[in-house]
């Protein structure tokens, strides 16, 4: 029976290209795991857009003299075409500059105030007084009173990881000036975290034995410890979605607050845009369905606590406001399986000091599937993993190049040399031949449970260690020297190495879907493995919006052993991988930083 699976992935802020640090953190997991489930045959919904609000995009418009929409719009064109480039399949990637979005932020807000889950309090906010406005979150730096790091952002410190509370921010000063603002009474919306503690425990408590361990340690760690106190929802700020509420229009919704909601919205939107306006209840109300959030771990707060905390406070009265005929709870999420951070050479990554591999700059020179392959070897899944050039090129050179597809162009370039395109009849297997066919087998289950479990590297390792076993098998067979003394002999390695790489080909297609592809066209296969992205322009009441969509209709992968028969008719094959010269590595390295 088929499952529904949402991947949701974090929204990246439009203020700031993708680097791989962004890419393997959220964007890359999540993709790889929506193919897999996918080939599976599974109803998949992968959603996420461009946040583009709060002071993330107004303090670089402030900074560059534009306007939020223009830098929003900006680093979205670009977020959609990098995207596509690297093969992230959204079914839908969105923006939260949209009238759908605000609607159904609003709608979470106003059900959580009716729900007695907010309540209103003042608190004292930076303010400046030549500007005679309040700084919020990122118009203010400082000093963090808890780790003592000095250029902390007023509302979180990217050094320990902890959210702030502003007020408490060390030496503070102005990001517009320079200047010292000083404290003033605002009035703003709290969610009542106190009140939700006890679900949000629980929830909690019956995932803490499959959740990765910095995962629980985080949220439970900080429920045990400290408890949950109220949070502000609402911030001084115009750009933004307006509070909906009279004598409000100063101020807008917190973009963490919104952000999140993003996921719900961005299946309403998909769920329009697909002509069914009900469907998004599938993976959002059927208590059945799995949602799985794919995050950095700086947003492990939001998700395995506030976000629960809102869905949990909203339940089913969000219907109600929504004006759902349907009332139900709100499937709360399955997995939050965060990465850890990527760093560069050693070194942190950071955009401002060009110390990044940056995505549409990388597939500039290279392919898209040794960036995955890469991406995923290293992938900061339990601590944090560094990119490093020279293993790139290993790897690359090694592994891609020398295991898989010098195997799977070595083996197609002999058949089609001596079979003129036909797959060859193998006669009678040996004990050897099925071993291998069975080995090829287990490897579907063996790679599901890693996938399963979100374990991409241990995933992708137990496919290449496959590649090699049909190597091995190979070198054992021989097939290139066979030809000359037993044509029948050659014909049955061959054939079983075809049918073994025809498997390979699904069991590295999530990790590989450009290779993988092509790979099956070689293999005389008609049909797309996975379905087609494309643009569209949407108009609403805010304006246009572009979006990136996925059209399954056309995918005819599945996630089982290869079928191959003998008789059928293939093409003559490419190399899949290009072999890197080894002057990139220094060539690489000094563009860093500069
Ligand atoms: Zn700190």
């Amino acid at each position: 029976m088929s499952e529904n699976i949402l991947v949701a992935v974090a929204w990246p802020y439009a203020n700031a290209e993708i680097h791989a640090g962004n890419l393997v953190g959220s964007h890359l997991p999540a993709d790889i795991i929506a193919r897999y489930h996918r080939l599976k045959g599974n109803n998949v919904l992968m959603v996420s857009g461009s946040d583009s609000h709060g002071t993330p995009i107004t303090v670089r418009a402030d900074a560059e003299g534009i306007s939020p929409v223009e830098v929003y719009k900006r680093f979205h064109e670009g977020f959609l075409e990098l995207f596509q480039q690297v093969g992230i399949t959204f079914d839908l990637f969105t923006s939260t500059h949209t009238t759908n979005h605000f609607k159904v932020s609003q709608t979470m807000f106003t059900t959580l105030l009716e729900s007695g889950f907010l309540y209103k309090e003042k608190q004292l906010q930076w303010y400046s007084s030549a500007q005679e406005r309040f700084l919020p979150d990122r118009y203010v730096e400082g000093t963090c009173y808890i780790c003592g790091f000095d250029g902390a952002r007023s509302d979180q410190c990217d050094h320990c990881g902890n959210l702030l509370e502003a007020s408490k921010l060390l030496n503070p000063r102005s990001k517009i000036d320079g200047s010292t603002p000083e404290l003033r009474e605002t009035e703003h919306f709290f969610l009542d975290l106190s009140k939700l503690e006890k679900q949000v425990e629980a929830f909690l408590n019956e995932r803490q034995d499959y959740w990765r361990p910095n995962v629980v340690r985080q949220s439970l760690g900080q429920i045990q410890t400290d408890g949950l106190h109220g949070r502000p929802i609402t911030r001084d700020l115009k750009w933004g979605i307006p509070v909906p509420l009279e004598d409000w229009d100063e101020k807008c919704l917190y973009v963490w607050f919104e952000a999140v909601v993003g996921y719900l919205s961005a299946s309403i939107e998909w769920s329009k845009l697909e002509g069914k306006d009900a469907a998004w209840r599938d993976w959002w109300k059927n208590q059945k369905a799995r949602t799985l959030y794919f995050i950095g771990k700086d947003n492990i707060p939001f998700h395995a606590i506030i976000w629960p905390a809102e869905l949990i406070g909203a339940s089913e009265k969000f219907d109600e406001y929504y004006g759902e005929s349907k009332k139900e709870n709100f499937v709360l999420p399955y997995d939050v399986p965060a990465n850890e951070f990527l760093n560069l050479e050693g070194k942190k990554i950071s955009g401002s000091r060009n110390w990044a591999v940056w995505g549409k700059d990388f597939l500039s020179r290279y392919d898209p599937d040794p960036f995955r392959y890469y991406l995923t070897a290293i992938m900061p899944e339990t601590r944090d993993s560094d990119w490093d050039w020279e293993e790139f090129y290993h790897r690359n050179n090694d592994e891609l190049v020398a295991t898989w597809g010098n195997l799977a162009n070595r083996v197609l370039s002999f058949a089609f040399k001596h079979w003129e395109g036909i797959v060859p009849d193998p006669g009678e297997l040996t004990e050897v031949d099925t071993e291998l066919l069975k080995t090829v087998e287990e490897c579907f289950n063996s790679v599901s449970v890693e996938l399963e479990k979100v374990h991409l590297r241990a995933a992708m390792a137990e496919v290449m260690r496959l590649a090699s076993e049909v190597n091995k098998y190979l070198d054992q067979t021989a097939p290139w020297k066979a030809i000359k003394e037993d044509r029948q002999e050659a014909a049955r390695a061959i054939f079983v190495a075809m049918k073994a790489i025809d498997s390979l080909k699904i069991l590295f297609s999530p990790f590989l879907p450009f290779t993988s592809q092509k790979l099956h066209e070689y293999l005389g296969n008609e049909g797309q493995l996975f379905g087609s992205q494309h643009l569209e322009t949407i108009q609403d009441e805010l304006g246009a919006h572009t979006v990136l969509r996925y059209d399954a209709q056309q995918a005819c992968g599945e996630w089982k052993p290869s079928e191959l028969q003998p008789g059928r008719k293939f093409v003559k094959p490419a190399p899949l991988f290009k072999k890197l010269d080894k002057s990139i590595i220094d060539v690489e390295r000094d563009r860093l930083g500069k």
